[in-house]
């Protein structure tokens, strides 16, 4: 299990670990939980962890901050809700970026997956389960408090108004991290995965600061990593079925 070469901290991050090896350098993620492997994913007790290789050819997350992703991520002690969660790959990770004092509100509507979703969150602290419909985000927003941030890989045609109907109803408020791998094959033959991209972030624009939008070829073909910081905008329509609780952390200059 022991790596002679260093782990250094990714951008200071205390859980986003970098490890130079001869022809790349990989990611890794410091983590709470122990063996096995979830998805055949490497391990190391290196000093500082034990650590799970972050595979980019796995997780559209990794291949996100590899493809150059500037904005924010997932950090230790925050509470984000992730939808599409699947099997848990990308999530256990997002729940090592966390930490054990954080926590990951994990949306997957599909039962199979689901089921190894749950043993996961037998394993991860702070990775909690969560059996729903994104596009019922109050059917499960009892079980969620306000969150620091959103991740959301569902595949799905509406896929940005699923985001910004969870986004508005269980984030904490302005300034909170939205990101979104998009998957424009998803979104319809009549225009471009770029027009489909230009598109989305046409709509976001308005209700996030939008970051720029890394292509995540060619790791996963067709998709983006598109997001940025909510702004007031966001929250304006609707009502909030409690009243938000003000953040815990602050996370820099807002931009809204
Ligand atoms: N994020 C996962 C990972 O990296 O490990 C992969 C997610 S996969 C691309 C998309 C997932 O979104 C599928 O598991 C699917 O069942 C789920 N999904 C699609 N529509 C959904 C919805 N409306 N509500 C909840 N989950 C949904």
């Amino acid at each position: 299990m022991r790596e002679a070469r260093p782990f250094r901290p990714w951008k200071e991050s205390p859980r986003l670990v970098e490890h130079p090896r001869r022809d790349r350098t990989e990611l890794w993620t410091r983590t709470a939980a122990a063996p096995p492997a979830v998805y055949g994913e490497r391990w190391s007790d290196a000093p500082g962890g034990p650590y799970r290789t972050f595979d980019p050819m796995r997780a559209k997350l990794a291949a996100a901050i590899v493809r150059g992703w500037e904005g924010d991520l997932p950090a230790e002690r925050e509470r984000w809700l992730y939808l599409g969660a699947a099997s848990g790959t990308t999530a256990s990770h997002v729940a090592d970026l966390v930490g054990p004092d954080g926590a990951v509100y994990a949306v997957e509507r599909s039962l199979r997956p689901f089921a190894r979703l749950l043993a996961l969150g037998e394993r991860w602290p702070g990775l909690l389960p969560v059996l729903g419909d994104a596009r019922e985000p109050r059917s499960y927003s009892a079980l969620v408090p306000p969150a620091d941030g959103l991740y959301a890989d569902i595949a799905q045609p509406d896929q940005i108004a699923i985001v910004l109907s969870n986004a508005r109803l269980l984030l904490r408020g302005a300034g909170a991290p939205v990101l979104i791998a998009l998957k424009t094959a998803s979104m319809g033959r009549d225009a471009s995965a770029p027009e489909h991209l230009r598109r989305a972030e046409g709509e976001l624009e308005p209700v996030l600061a939008l970051e720029r939008s890394v292509k995540l070829d060619p790791f996963h073909r067709g998709h983006y990593l598109v997001g940025g910081r909510a702004r007031a905008a966001l929250f304006d329509d609707g009502p909030r079925p409690r009243a938000r609780r003000p953040p815990e952390r602050s996370r820099g200059p807002r931009r809204s």
